[in-house]
């Protein structure tokens, strides 16, 4: 695979997160011009672990090494930096062994990824500088406009008068807001303010060295080997735990019901002594993981009712990722559905280009080729959600397959691009015949 001729299709994306680069890449390589504008003027490993399921592996492994760099592809290089592990052990809340299903399945053009955040956004944002594209750091995007012929965003460069954004504005053919949850393209696509509503619940979540782990006598089984994945499941309360041997790291997640109705943010400081709170009675091997480290991060989590639209009225701005469709965590889904999204724009924009269809139509149709799908996914999220919470943990013990998370063929084995490819034409037309 190699980049196609120039499609003379002019996108600025902004937001260089998962889908925001994934978007860049996939234009680029379709042969669209891209510039992408980030706000943060330098990139840095945020985050903890996040995971990328097959249908997600299927596209990064299919990106190909960047010309003029001797960097492996971007699929060897996250192979090394992830869980290894292919059994994800169930445990009830007291420690009781439940049961383990098998996970992380290697297929070689569909590989699974959960790694950490920092470092696969890092190695992501190299490989398209090492393509090629323009990406633009330190720009804070503050308005986007759009005309019948094109789209365009003003934005401030970081450190300048706030209340003075650059004067000219930028245009393009087609403007993507990948700026994810607290998206201000939204207010454009939708016409109001879409505010976020408390979920429920919020997730304590830490990333640190193995070392007190190995070094503690409570703890030091669950690094003494290979990678390790395991999972505790209480009444309303779940606490996961990886360790990823090659980077000698651990990372824990623990998911409970919390009603605070604060902004999501991925750097809240959480108290480890409320964390023992909500485990209070727990397995004392999940409570000595919390014991050992040395801070966390408290997340509320909060969602968003489906929106009505991802595309602007004159189909030339259009929303993509978690600015679209945030997801709840346990769906494991949210970035693999922002890297999907990503593939299916810039396919539909060839498509047009290839059929001489406005480009407008190749937008609207991104949105309908994806729509039914990621509302699929995302229910998945409260139902596995609810399947781990409410479980009645007294019988759990007789029937652990209740706990097992569905791998279904629908949402791994899809091939995103083959579908878009396959059902553009006719979306296209059945869009042309509406008033
Ligand atoms: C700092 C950070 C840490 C995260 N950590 C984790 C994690 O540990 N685990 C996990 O599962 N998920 C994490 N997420 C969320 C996860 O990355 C996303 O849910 C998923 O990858 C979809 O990505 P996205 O690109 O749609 O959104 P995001 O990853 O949120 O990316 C949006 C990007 O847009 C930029 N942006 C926003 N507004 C503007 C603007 N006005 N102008 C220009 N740029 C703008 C942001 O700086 C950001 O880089 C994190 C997100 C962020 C931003």
């Amino acid at each position: 695979m190699s980049r196609t001729a120039s499609t003379g299709v002019k996108v600025i994306i902004v937001g260089a997160g998962f889908a925001g680069l994934t978007t860049a890449i996939e234009c680029y390589l379709k042969g669209h011009s891209v510039t992408v504008l980030e706000s943060f003027p330098v990139l840095k490993p945020l985050g903890d672990i996040i995971s990328f399921a097959p249908n997600a592996g299927r596209i990064i492994h299919r990106w190909p090494p960047a010309p003029i760099s001797t960097a492996p592809t971007v699929a060897e290089q996250y192979s090394p930096i992830c869980l290894r592990n292919d059994i994800f052990t169930f445990r009830r809340w007291d420690g009781e062994f439940l049961t383990t299903q098998p996970v992380h399945e290697r297929k070689e053009d569909a590989p699974e990824f959960s790694g950490h955040r920092g470092a696969m956004h890092q190695i992501l944002f190299e490989y398209a500088k090492a393509l090629g594209i323009d990406i633009r750091l330190g720009l804070r995007v503050v308005q986007y406009v759009e005309e019948t012929d094109r789209a365009g965003v003003r934005y401030i460069v970081r450190g300048a008068d706030e209340s003075t954004p650059e004067p000219e504005v930028m245009w393009a053919d087609i403007v993507v807001g990948s700026d994810g949850v607290r998206s201000k393209a939204r207010e454009l696509v939708l016409g109001y303010v879409d505010n976020p509503k408390p979920s429920g619940y919020a997730v304590y979540r830490a990333w640190m060295d193995a070392s007190s782990i190995a070094q503690d006598p409570l703890t030091a089984h669950l690094v003494a080997g290979a990678d390790y994945h395991v999972g505790w499941f209480g009444p309303d309360v779940h606490f996961i735990f990886a360790y990823i041997q090659n980077t000698q790291s651990v990372s824990w997640v623990c998911t409970h019901k919390d009603d605070a109705d604060i902004e999501e943010s991925w750097s809240f400081p959480g108290k480890l002594a409320d964390v023992l709170k909500v485990l209070d009675g727990w397995d004392p091997v999940a409570r000595r993981i919390v014991q050992l480290a040395e801070s966390c991060v408290d997340w509320k989590l909060v969602y968003r009712d489906p929106l009505e639209r991802w595309v602007s009225k004159a189909g030339r701005i259009c929303l993509l990722g978690d600015s679209a469709h945030p997801f709840l965590p346990t769906s494991i889904q949210g970035a693999s559905q922002a890297m999907e999204d990503g593939v299916v724009l810039a396919t539909c924009l060839s498509l047009a280009v290839q059929r001489g269809d406005p480009l407008p139509d190749a937008v609207r149709a991104y949105e309908k080729l994806r729509y039914d799908r990621v509302r699929r996914a995302q229910v998945l999220g409260e139902t596995n959600r609810d399947k781990w919470h409410k479980a009645d943990f007294d019988k759990v013990k007789e029937d652990p397959e209740g706990m097992k998370l569905g791998r279904d063929e629908w949402l791994f084995a899809f091939d995103v691009e083959k579908d878009a490819c396959e059902r553009y034409a006719a979306v296209v037309d059945e869009l042309k015949k509406r008033p």
